[in-house]
């Protein structure tokens, strides 16, 4: 187990031969609990709007330059077919935080995709109602994205404005959504205006005390029409050292991700790809990742989901997106999975044994 200290040295280590050991490191943990089959999620971002204001978002309300959509049930079923015809194994409905998403619809597409396609579905459509969340768990849905952006709350609350009459509380929609039976998924991004490697090694932290089933960290890219984005910065926060973004720091905190919880689910984000078009899905799934978010919006929304400017891959096709990352994939000696690939715990040497002990199935309950 990792000290707090020794999580903190690592954040700062820029010596390239230790490095190289974290990478190793994190590599050979990725391999002997997750394997070396890479999952591919397929994103349909279904809706643009947003209610919510936060600080870092392209999709924040306030942003009046933003256009704005919203898929028809037309269009994300023939999305939804692009990734069972591909053979992901999960499709993930993502939007802002839109009250014109019902959630009868949400619960009839769910329903709908749970009855006709082999997939699983993460949704991650912000802060929701708990009974939202029951509802939609109950239609089917497998897993929930939302990611608690920092855990220095000072710091989250200076850039998560609440709306009127409810108070933004992230951790406490995770532990509801534990409790109704979701697969949990959080996540940070890296290097946000504010964010010291004290903070950072928090979140590291209660990435573990959550023991989520998916962590998501990306590199934070500013977007000029956002408070953040345009050099503000809270008034608490303009002393500390801050985290610069790079896909070095993003890879290190990727790295001692895997390290503190070595079979959660990672993916080798956008945001990375975005910050080094070259070599970041390659450095992220070298580096602690075994997922990817293959892009299935059409391409006529793709520009309008703009979180962040400069967005790898908006004016690729579902097709192109989906032949280059699988040839991406191969490059490396890893190998599309084509199962949903839900979290399993412990290394994969132990689960082998099981199988060989006890015959298949005794592991099909995980
Ligand atoms: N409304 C949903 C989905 C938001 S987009 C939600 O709130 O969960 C998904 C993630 O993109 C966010 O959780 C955030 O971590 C990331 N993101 C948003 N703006 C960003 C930016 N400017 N740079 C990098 N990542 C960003």
């Amino acid at each position: 187990m990792m000290t707090r200290a020794e999580v903190i040295s690592w954040l700062r280590e820029t010596d390239p031969a230790r490095l190289e050991d974290l990478w190793a490191c994190s590599d050979g943990m990725r391999q002997r609990h997750v394997g070396d089959e890479v999952h591919r999620r397929g994103l349909i971002e279904i809706s643009s709007y947003c209610v919510r204001s936060c600080c870092y978002c392209g999709l924040r309300a306030g942003n009046i330059k933003a256009s704005r959509y919203r898929m028809s049930d037309v269009e994300i079923w023939d999305a939804v077919k692009m990734a069972a015809d591909f053979s992901y194994g999960t499709v993930v409905l993502q939007s802002g935080e839109d009250p014109g998403l019902k959630t009868d619809r949400v619960a009839s597409l769910v329903r709908r995709i749970k009855s006709e396609t082999p997939l699983a579905v993460t949704l991650s459509l912000g802060e929701r109602e708990p009974d939202e969340l029951r509802a939609w768990r109950e239609a089917g849905a497998d897993r929930y994205l939302l990611r608690f952006e920092t855990s220095d709350l000072k710091l989250f609350r200076a850039i998560h404005p609440d709306l009127p009459g409810r108070r933004s509380d992230r951790l406490a929609q995770l532990e509801v959504m534990r409790s109704l039976g979701y697969e949990v998924g959080s996540g940070v991004m890296v290097g946000i205006p504010g964010q010291s490697f004290a903070s950072l090694a928090g979140d590291l932290r209660v990435f573990k005390d959550l023991d989520l089933d998916m962590i998501g960290v990306g590199p934070y890219l500013p977007h000029p029409e956002t408070p953040l984005g345009s050099g503000w910065k809270p008034r608490a926060l303009r002393s500390g050292e801050q985290v610069p973004v790079t896909a070095e720091m993003t890879c290190k905190v990727m790295a001692l991700t895997r390290l503190l919880c070595p079979d959660s689910n990672i993916p080798s984000t956008t945001a990375l790809a975005t910050i080094d078009p070259e070599r970041g899905r390659e450095l992220g799934l070298l580096r602690g990742a075994n997922v990817v978010m293959p892009n299935l919006t059409p391409l006529r929304y793709r520009a309008a989901y703009e979180i962040y400017p400069g967005k790898v891959c908006i004016a690729e096709s579902a097709t192109d997106c989906h032949g280059c990352l699988e040839r991406r994939i191969r490059a490396l000696g890893r190998r599309p999975g084509k199962a949903q690939g839900g979290r399993r715990r412990g290394p994969i040497g132990e689960a082998e044994i099981l199988r060989r002990s006890h015959g298949e199935g005794v592991l099909d309950r995980r």
